[in-house]
């Protein structure tokens, strides 16, 4: 008979004789094996989530990457109904952070939010310990972000033309902060070093949230980063602006000229961002992040923050799994000869 409380009944199974050390192994061994082998059931789908959900953040807290996550996770959790919680873990451009969710049980639970550097660590990691395109389930492309040039407040040069000249004249003198190899922040300033033909020397953190800080504090010179976290910094008049890195001007920042403009040419650049689950992770379970995400991109308070900080979500299209995914190969196959081609490696 089985009794009436499951806690009791575990007590009572407990007092029955006790089997022999290596028959508890074997079936301590084939309930693990069980549990390996069960996959992640439709009922189990249909009452997912029954628990708060990690977002894992593969850069440091306060910058860019953090602000789009933070956002898109407060809207996802009202319409999971469980906390989506932010988790950052920095380190190796992105790298660090996207390889524990790749490896992470594919349960729903561990979700990343990645940029474009989730395509670009394909080739300028050539070590990298999980695949880029195998590893993981696309849930939805976010939006994709213009980059702005800026500068710490009394840097000499005051627009894009003396910046160049600037550069040029004191090339490695020149401290250019980035979030470490194959983050965007890094890409868009060896762009920005091979259209100027000048090195700099460039400092690598954890994210651009700590790049900033040194910046405003005067500890580096320059920094190229998304408006999503340059925004604030240009308007308080806590950091100089030279540029965007887009082909036209930017709504929020309608004074910053591109580069374009002021006669810098092969030098665009934007940040897409785009959230994954581990390889294995149910369509059922996917569909749901997918929709809750879809929500986020038409949630009244995402769009004005967005636009607030320069950009907008992605059209519902490009918000689906599939459309993520192909573009995901695209962006992959893109950069690969361009990194080829300059031959740097982050190994
Ligand atoms: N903007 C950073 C980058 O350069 C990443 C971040 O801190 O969000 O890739």
């Amino acid at each position: 008979m089985t009794h009436p409380n499951p806690r009791m009944a575990a007590a009572s199974t407990e007092a029955a004789p006790r089997p022999s050390a290596t028959r508890r192994m074997v079936v301590l061994a084939c309930a693990a094996l069980a549990a390996l082998a069960i996959p992640f059931s439709p009922a189990r789908a249909q009452t997912y989530p029954d628990r708060p959900i990690t977002m894992v953040v593969p850069f440091a807290a306060g910058g860019p990457t953090d602000t789009v996550a933070r956002l898109i996770a407060e809207s996802m959790s009202k319409t999971l109904g469980q906390q989506v919680v932010v988790e950052n873990v920095g380190g190796a451009g992105g790298t660090r952070g996207a390889g524990q969710v790749a490896k992470a049980a594919p349960d729903g639970y561990t979700i990343l939010l990645h940029h474009i550097g989730q395509a670009t660590s394909a080739t300028l990691y050539r070590k990298l310990p999980y695949n880029v395109l195998t590893d993981f389930v696309e849930i939805g492309l976010v939006t994709d972000v213009p980059m702005t040039v800026i500068g710490k407040k009394d840097l000499p040069p005051t627009t894009i033309t003396e910046l160049v000249s600037y550069v040029k004249e004191n090339k490695e003198k020149v401290i250019y902060g980035n979030a470490g190899v194959g983050s965007a922040s890094h890409l868009c300033g060896m762009l920005l070093m091979s259209a100027l033909a000048s090195p700099m020397t460039t400092v690598p953190y954890q994210g651009t949230g700590p790049a900033m800080n040194d910046l405003v504090g005067g500890q580096i010179d320059l920094m190229c980063d998304q408006s999503t976290n340059t925004t604030g910094q240009i308007k308080a008049g806590k950091v100089k602006a030279y540029g965007v890195t887009t082909p036209t001007r930017v709504k929020s920042l309608p004074d910053l000229p591109t580069f374009g403009e002021s006669g810098v040419k092969n030098f665009e650049v934007a940040v897409w961002h785009g959230a994954y689950a581990p390889k294995g992770t149910s369509p059922e379970v996917v569909a749901k992040l997918n929709n809750a995400l879809r929500v986020a991109l038409q949630d009244p308070k995402v769009i004005a923050r967005f636009a607030d900080l320069g950009t907008e979500p992605v059209s519902q299209d490009r918000a689906s799994p599939e459309a993520h995914k192909a573009f995901l190969e695209a962006e992959v196959a893109k950069w690969k000869p361009i990194i080829e081609q300059a031959g740097i490696y982050a190994d």
